[in-house]
């Protein structure tokens, strides 16, 4: 019998069933315990702080008890703390990033996904370097930044030292105006040593979904493969802590069980992580299950409503207020337009889920042979920034942070000592600026430099806005590129 221990290192401890049932025997109790919630509500609410703000987020339990209220009421008090929280900590900046799927070589069985080993007639691919190269200056082209690294766990065909050597390549071209500055790395769960290797190459945020924190459904859903081992699986995040790799990225495929329980796993998750290593996750992934070669997400029946996942978004908003919050392009723009206010602060743009789908395709075609999921927003990088800004969220391809060394714990430094906005607000600016200038069409240029002017006004201390503003004019007359605070 375990017991619950969110400081153990016993997955079984600190994702322990026994504590997930009683959170939600709980929640039902007092669902509609209006003092209660009250109170929930409050303790979630920003708080000023001199300069700065600061939010003390909620536990699995509280949390778990806002979900699980249906009081209408209560839920538009839900959405309005996600914004105003989001408008606190992140401002109207939202992150742009795009996947590059490097193999789609896996020897699992994940039962969700068409990579999986016995899946015989989806076409198997892994890039080679100078593929790799290919895929990459297709991405500067359209003016990314930041890559999420995908690739499927195959100790023959993708071994470490093949990941090891994409990132090298990733990081050494630079194409034009263009350059990989942060590459994330979202393979298997892996061995300490690797991790190590993994942040000497300079890695930014390693991220693993554990898929589902129900361990009974966890094996069955992999059921071959040395993912099944849940234990090692679930501790993955621990060992690349411990290997030095400050931001690590957590995230379930909703889905696939109950989603009461999987978002109580999921916080309990990121209070394990905090527990013991004193740094909670630095993002949450929210994907939900897609159609896909071999796939039909009719099998899983526990598919939730576009509602109710808004709901589960704003309320990991109010949770967990200093990790990131990602949405992939599996959503629609218009799920997309709505979680933006409800917290999410990082999206992907223009993405191509297939091994190789990025070089020599125009914007509207799209290769399938070897995708692992439907992409419902299929809008071009441009239109995705456009789109952002003309919402009146600030399209920020910033990767100030990881890159002086400021990692871990830093947001919440920054957060509390009022500095967003003298920090990443004008990086967000310079970013998108250096965007409009080497990729933007005319049309977004026009409404962008606009944004940018009207936005540098809004940068506090006098003279990192007129170190910004030369900044930003010197990236316009000039080559001069990757200026940050
Ligand atoms: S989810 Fe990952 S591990 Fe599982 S089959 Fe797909 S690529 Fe392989
Ligand atoms: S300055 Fe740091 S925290 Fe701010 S947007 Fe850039 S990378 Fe993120």
């Amino acid at each position: 019998m375990y017991t619950y221990n969110p400081k153990s290192m016993d997955p079984n401890e600190f994702i322990n069933d026994a504590e997930i049932k009683e959170t939600l025997a709980y929640a039902d109790a007092h669902k509609n315990d209006m003092a209660l919630i009250n109170e929930i509500l409050e303790k979630a609410r920003p708080v000023r702080e001199g300069n700065g703000c600061h939010c003390r987020g909620l536990s699995h339990r509280e949390a778990s008890v806002l979900l699980a209220c249906e009081d209408p009421q209560v839920l538009e008090r839900i959405y309005q703390i996600a914004e105003e929280i989001k408008l606190a900590i992140y401002g109207n900046r939202i992150v742009l990033f795009a996947p590059l799927y490097l193999s789609n070589y896996c020897v699992n069985g994940c039962v969700y996904c068409p990579y999986h080993l016995k899946n015989k007639h989806i076409a198997r691919k892994k890039l080679t370097q100078d593929e790799v190269r290919e895929e990459v200056i297709a991405l500067q082209d359209m003016g990314h930044k930041r890559l999420a690294i995908e690739a499927g766990e195959d100790p023959k065909n993708n071994p470490i030292e093949y990941i090891l050597e994409c990132i090298n390549t990733i990081y050494s071209i630079k194409h034009k105006n263009g350059a990989i500055r942060r590459v994330n790395v979202n393979i298997a769960a892996t061995t300490v040593e690797n991790y190590k290797k993994l942040k000497d190459a300079g890695i930014g945020t390693y991220i693993l979904f554990q898929e589902t924190y129900h361990k009974e459904s966890y094996l069955k859903l992999h059921p071959t493969g040395p993912k099944h081992d849940y234990d090692y699986h679930t501790t993955a995040h621990d060992r690349a802590m411990e290997a030095g790799i400050d931001d690590v990225g957590l995230g379930v495929l909703f889905g696939l069980e109950l989603y009461r329980y999987e978002f109580a796993g999921l916080l309990m998750h990121a209070e394990h992580l905090e527990a013991v290593h004193g740094v909670g996750p630095h993002t949450i992934s929210v994907p939900r299950v897609k159609p896909a070669d071999d796939i039909d997400p009719e099998e899983f029946n526990n598919s939730i409503s576009d509602e109710m996942f808004a709901k589960i978004t704003a309320c990991i908003r109010l949770a967990v207020p200093y990790t990131g919050i990602i949405i992939s392009t599996r959503e629609t723009e218009a799920t997309r337009s709505k979680l933006l206010r409800l917290g999410v602060s990082q999206v992907s743009g223009g993405s191509r889920t297939s091994v190789g789908g990025y070089a020599g395709y125009t914007p509207d075609e799209r290769p399938h042979d070897t995708e692992q999921f439907d992409v419902s927003d299929q809008r071009s990088l441009d239109e995705v920034v456009r789109w952002l800004m003309e919402n009146g969220h600030i399209p920020s391809f910033c990767t100030a942070c990881y890159r002086e060394g400021r990692t871990g714990d830093r947001f919440m430094s920054l957060c509390k000592s009022g500095q967003i906005l003298n920090c990443c607000h004008p990086n967000a600016l310079m970013t998108l600026t250096e965007y409009l200038v080497d990729y933007a069409s005319p049309e977004t240029k026009e409404i962008g430099f606009r944004m940018v002017e009207e936005e540098l006004k809004k940068i506090p201390r006098d003279r990192v806005r007129e170190i910004a503003r030369e900044h930003i004019e010197a990236i316009k007359a000039s080559n001069a590129r990757d200026f940050r605070f």
